[in-house]
């Protein structure tokens, strides 16, 4: 078990693969290239006096290394979680067997009964409904919603119990860039954290180094890759990870969303080769972006010089992990969309309908109609989620000509460009 901390942050490589590279391999019991996985929920010390103070909170895995039961920290869990920590340059992580999960758990443990959040009005449709209805029905903490890219807006929704600005780096499905840098001085100006969910852009955008205080993200995407399960992780300082554990406040503790370690270990195994991914989703994507514009297809991709965030995302984005592996495309109508991913999955080939993102083939889905079904329609229009609206995360599975053949056929097929 290899205990060693990520370094400050004054100290650590400035690039997030760099800092991964940084923490000394874990080797396995036998010396397997690959850790162990410590499948065990409970955990024997030697001296029965041990017990009690593992319990007071000293002697845990921070302090020499002493694990009680699966629910508290686990010793794969843990390395999965300084990984994590290590990639986004944070103090500390831990992880959460779903990425709402680390939501939840994030957003607790900021906010008292009664406190505000200041939020981005195109998120991911579960953090939209936990915030505009769950947590205000069962926990009284309230959410304003805003334009998170009108800076005026937001600075006018905070008030003095607004604990939490949040935001995902590149927002679902409208693509948008927030300016972290000006978001961070807005939140601590008014005492509150800056909360980031970045599971569109992993290594593409580091939030830590623009003033987040808490980075999120869902595992079950990008940095997953295989669509094979859901999992979760939440970094930022050693206190506030420290805390989500706390035996009796911590609500990564008490609200039980564990993470399994064979899912910790399999992950951890997808994290060498996550920035050889992410560089092909976005050369692709790039690509398709460039090609449907020049058809005459109206496309947003971040990466097309003429998006309105393509200067933000140069200043506080990584571009050589590209500009991330999404695009949307808008059809018109709700008809016409439907009508084109049918063509493009049952004719061609080209993908999946199917939600989720990050998977190694296409994935399409009508944003409108399904991720952001859970806003009502007066939210979505305010959003720009137009009916028509396709979301693609674009695959790295097949050669970049085949897939173009295929998709310029479905569009000729559907009336959308001219033969
Ligand atoms: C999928 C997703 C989530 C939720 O993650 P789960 O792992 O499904 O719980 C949160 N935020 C974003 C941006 C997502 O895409």
């Amino acid at each position: 078990m290899n205990d060693q901390m990520p370094k400050s942050p004054d100290q650590q490589p400035n690039d997030p693969v760099e800092r991964l590279a940084d923490l000394r391999h874990e080797f396995g019991e036998h010396g397997g290239v690959n850790m162990s996985i410590a499948a065990s929920t409970t955990f024997t010390v030697l001296e029965a006096g041990t017990m009690p103070e593992i319990f007071e909170g000293n002697l845990g895995p921070h302090e020499g290394g002493c694990y009680l039961y699966g629910r508290h920290f686990n010793p794969t869990v843990f390395v999965l979680g300084r990984q994590l920590a290590a990639m986004e340059g944070a103090e500390a992580g831990y992880c959460a067997s779903s990425g709402l999960g680390a939501i939840a758990a994030a957003l607790l443990g900021c906010l008292e009964q009664g406190d505000h959040v200041v939020a981005s009005d195109t998120l991911y449709g579960g953090t939209w409904s936990m915030l505009a209805k769950f947590l205000p029905a069962k926990c009284g903490m309230t959410t304003t919603f805003v334009d998170i890219t009108d800076h005026d807006a937001v600075t006018e929704a905070m008030n003095e119990r607004t604990k939490v600005v949040y935001t995902e780096s590149l927002t679902n499905p409208t693509l948008r860039v927030p300016n972290l840098p000006v978001l961070a001085k807005i939140a601590h100006h008014h005492d509150a954290q800056l909360i980031v969910d970045n599971t569109f852009a992993p290594l593409a955008i580091t939030p830590i180094e623009h003033g987040a205080d808490i980075v999120v993200h869902s595992l079950t995407k990008f940095i997953n890759g295989a669509s094979d399960f859901i999992a979760g992780t939440v970094v930022g300082r050693g206190t506030f990870i420290g805390s989500l554990m706390d035996l009796h406040t911590g609500p990564l503790m008490l609200l039980g969303p564990t993470m399994d370690p064979q899912v910790a270990h399999s992950i951890s195994l997808r994290l060498p080769h996550l920035p050889i991914r992410m560089i092909e989703h976005a050369r692709r994507a790039q690509e398709f972006a460039h090609r449907l514009t020049a058809v005459g297809v109206k496309t947003v991709y971040p990466g097309l010089e003429d998006h309105p965030d393509h200067e933000i995302f140069h200043q506080i984005g990584r571009p050589e992990y590209g500009f991330g592996g999404l695009l949307t495309i808008d059809t018109g109508t709700t008809e016409l969309a439907e009508k084109l991913m049918e063509d493009l999955q049952n004719v061609e080939g080209f993908g999946f309908m199917a939600v989720s993102l990050g998977y190694f083939d296409t994935l399409m889905s009508c944003s409108a109609s399904s991720t952001s079904s859970e806003m009502d329609e007066h939210s979505l229009s305010k959003a720009g989620v137009t009916p028509g609206l396709i979301r693609m995360s674009i695959g790295l599975t097949g050669s970049l000509e085949q897939r173009w053949d295929q998709f310029e056929r479905s569009l000729k097929r559907c009336g959308l460009i001219s033969d």
